[in-house]
Formats: structure tokens, C-alpha cells, sequence
């Protein structure tokens, strides 16, 4: 389910949300720091800056927030997993028609990407991701999470996709104690989005 909002987080220093999690979640005051937010949002027109308008921006943040919060408090865990799963956004392809020569599997479903586009995401986390032991699956829709994992018993899962794909998923995961680590998409609009390939190193 997509965002009803688009937004482009590319130029935002990547250490700002985790940082904000952190700081939060060791003092304790990560509810709390939502309603700061609020007004810092509000303080520093932050939804002129982004175009988004101020309830969208703080649904952004807080989200953003949110899931790296959950990334912290899971990360435990999920280190201590050995077989993992990676799971990327079709929507971060290179090309979204023709061009893209990855095959598409409909019983499971997942594209697997054929490397046709060096300077393409999916591409690069594919490559990492494969050498550190990862299945890696590139998925069309968050619906196809729950089959994936009924078929294969993971025990960690990277999951990259927009923030309400991702809350979605990390539900039902954790409903079947599958440890996650989340990386929330900085430029979403479902074709062409971005996520930023330093966090994917660090996280897997
Ligand atoms: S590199 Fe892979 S995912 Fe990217 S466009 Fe080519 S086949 Fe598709
Ligand atoms: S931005 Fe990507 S991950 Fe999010 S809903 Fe659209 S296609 Fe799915």
C-alpha cells in the first residue's frame, strides 16, 4: 500500500533518522518525541521545504522514526540469525518495463534480476546481498511476504520498501518470530525510488 503522498528524502543526511531512534529510544522518550516533533515540524515549515503539507510530513517522520526504532531494538536478534532473506521493492529497478531483463516467477512471486544495468539498486543490493549468503528476492507487492516466508522458514529478514509497506510486514513477522531489520525507502512514488545502499551495507 503506498504512501497517498510522494517524497524525496535523497538529500537528508541518512544518519538524521537513526540518530533521532537512538538518542530516543536509549532515554526512553520515543513517544514523547513525536509530539517535539510535531512542532519542530511546524517551527521550521518543514512541509514548505518538502512540499509535503504538515500532516504528511509528521506520518513521514514519525514512521521513518518508528521503524528504525524497531530496527534498534531487533538488532540483537537478528544478528544472531543465519538464514536470511533480503527483500527489495520492484519499484527500485532501473527500468520498470521492457528493459528490465530480470524473470519474473509468479508462483512465488519475485523477480530475479539479471544484471542488465550496472548502476541499477537492485542490481547492486542483489550483488552484496548474494555474497553475504542472502536469498534475495525482489518482490512486486508487500502481499507476497506471508507466502515467501511460509515456503521458505527464514529466521532474518532485510526488508526494503516505502515505511507503511514495511509496518505491514513487520507485523506479520513478527507475529512469526522472524527477526527484521528494516530500510525504509528515501524516495518513494512507486517507479524509480531510491534507498540508500550505505544503510543496506551496514544492515546486512
Ligand atoms: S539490473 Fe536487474 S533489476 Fe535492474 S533493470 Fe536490470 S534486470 Fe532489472
Ligand atoms: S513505493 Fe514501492 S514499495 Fe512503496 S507501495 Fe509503491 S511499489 Fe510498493
Amino acid at each position: 500500500m503506498p504512501y497517498r503522498f510522494t517524497f524525496d528524502l535523497s538529500r537528508v543526511p541518512c544518519f538524521f533518522f537513526t540518530e533521532i531512534a537512538r538518542v530516543s529510544y536509549q532515554k526512553g522518550m520515543h513517544k514523547s518525541l513525536f509530539d517535539t516533533l510535531q512542532r519542530i515540524i511546524k517551527k521550521f515549515r518543514i512541509q514548505e521545504a518538502t512540499g509535503l503539507n504538515l500532516s504528511d510530513a509528521i506520518v513521514l517522520i514519525q514512521d521513518l522514526i518508528d521503524l528504525q526504532a524497531v530496527n534498534l531494538v531487533e538488532r540483537k536478534k537478528f544478528l544472531q540469525t543465519k538464514k536470511r532473506a533480503l527483500l527489495l521493492p520492484h519499484c527500485s529497478r532501473k527500468y520498470m518495463d521492457g528493459r528490465c531483463k530480470a524473470a519474473f516467477e509468479p508462483s512465488i512471486p519475485s523477480y530475479t534480476c539479471a544484471h542488465c544495468s550496472p548502476d541499477c539498486l537492485v542490481n547492486k543490493a542483489d550483488c552484496l546481498a548474494k555474497k553475504k549468503g542472502y536469498d534475495v528476492y525482489v518482490l512486486p507487492g508487500g502481499s507476497c511476504v506471508s507466502k515467501i516466508m511460509r515456503t521458505a522458514k527464514y529466521e532474518g529478514v532485510v526488508g526494503v520498501a516505502c515505511g507503511e509497506e514495511i509496518k505491514i510486514s513487520a507485523a506479520l513477522l513478527s507475529d512469526m518470530d522472524v527477526a527484521e531489520q528494516a530500510i525504509p525507502l528515501i524516495k518513494n512514488g512507486c517507479a524509480n525510488t531510491i534507498f540508500n545502499m550505505e544503510t543496506l551495507v551496514k544492515t546486512l
